[in-house]
């Protein structure tokens, strides 16, 4: 049995992350100051004796015995690391430090959440690991991107310097039950939007290219990363090629759902990238791992979630 910390494990994926590990035979550890995470989605482990919960900032050193630590704490959605851009960038950069450091002490395995948007507003399409990016240092977003490439740049050195045994991940947008209502995302936005029958707000003219994933693929692909072996650090995306326009999802999430929303225009935030979609194949050859789950089928469920969510409060 392995002790396992993952930081944000009251969050979206973090949730699910428990959820897997504990369901693996783990001793899970979920370390969170519940900014964006609730404990809502994980409630239902706390029965399970292997199963302990922190709550804790990590931008403050944490100390404990573990095997393997998932950092995944810091706010994911524009809207929420936008903010306290100056929080978002302490939390990633003495997030990653503090993490580090633990692990050069316990000798721990380390995983780092990174994000596509290392490629910021990528030139490059669709983007692989070897690109470096197009990051404006100074926009809106760069609290989020800049901070998780000083992230990825301290994970490096940690390994580099004083040999700590890391991995690197590259999440693309990933969706699915646990996500906030209110988490300013495109997909929670769009389900809760039209299951309450109210406008759906795309952004500029809907014609910029997301991918998305479902949460359970990512999670398979993240226990996978951890598990090899020493010489594989990455970093590695993680993510879904399937490439669709956000106009397309919004007219998907109408369909599925049945609903008479009709599609409103904002204006486009600025620095939005206008086009995402990873190369898998690293994460093929390394990990023999790629997604399963197509959009449909993990809209489906994200849906029933947030149907089931609003049956039990409609004012959400
Ligand atoms: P989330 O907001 O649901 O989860 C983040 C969790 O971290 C929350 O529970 C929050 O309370 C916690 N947290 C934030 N700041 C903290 C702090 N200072 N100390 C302790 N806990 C803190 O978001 P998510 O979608 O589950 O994202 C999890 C991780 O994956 C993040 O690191 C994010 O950058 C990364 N990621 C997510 C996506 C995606 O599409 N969901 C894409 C790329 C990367
Ligand atoms: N978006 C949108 N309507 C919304 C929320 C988001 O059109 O209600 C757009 C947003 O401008 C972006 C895309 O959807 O182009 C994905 O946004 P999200 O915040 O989910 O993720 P990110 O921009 O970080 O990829």
């Amino acid at each position: 049995m392995k002790r396992i910390l993952v930081t944000g494990g009251a969050g979206f994926i973090g949730s699910h992350l428990c959820k897997r590990l504990l369901d693996e035979g783990n001793e899970v550890i979920s370390l969170d100051n519940y900014f964006t995470g609730q404990k809502k989605n994980i409630v239902s482990l706390m029965d399970n004796p292997y199963f302990e919960v922190v709550r804790h900032d990590v931008t403050s050193p944490y100390f404990v015995e573990v095997d393997e630590i998932y950092n995944l704490a810091c706010p994911a959605s524009p809207i929420h690391y936008q903010y306290n851009p100056i929080k978002t960038v302490k939390t990633s950069v003495m997030g990653a430090i503090n993490m580090l450091g633990l692990a050069k002490r316990v000798r721990a395995k380390v995983l780092q959440a990174s994000t596509s948007e290392v490629y910021g507003d990528p030139q490059v399409h669709p983007q692989k690991e070897d690109y470096w990016g197009h990051v404006n240092p100074i926009g809106q977003r760069s609290c989020y991107d800049e901070g998780k490439r000083v992230s990825e740049t301290l994970f490096m050195n940690y390994h580099t310097q004083n040999n700590v045994r890391i991995k690197i991940i590259r999440i693309f947008n990933t969706y699915g039950p646990n996500m906030h209502p209110h988490d300013g995302r495109v997909v929670s936005n769009f389900i809760v939007q039209a299951l309450k029958g109210q406008d759906i707000t795309v952004y500029g003219d809907g014609q910029q290219t997301r991918s998305f994933q479902y949460v359970d693929d990512l999670v398979n692909g993240m226990m996978k990363m951890m598990a090899t072996g020493d010489d594989f650090l990455g970093p590695v995306n993680i993510g879904n090629p399937g490439e669709f326009t956000i106009l397309e999802l919004a007219e998907k999430v109408i369909d599925m759902t049945g609903s008479k929303s009709k599609i409103i225009y904002q204006p486009l935030p600025s620095d939005d990238p206008m086009q995402r979609k990873p190369d898998i194949s690293l994460a093929k050859e390394k990990l023999n791992w790629e997604p399963k789950i197509q959009l449909e089928d993990g809209l489906k469920k994200t849906i029933a979630y947030f149907d089931g969510l609003l049956k039990e409060n409609p004012n959400i």
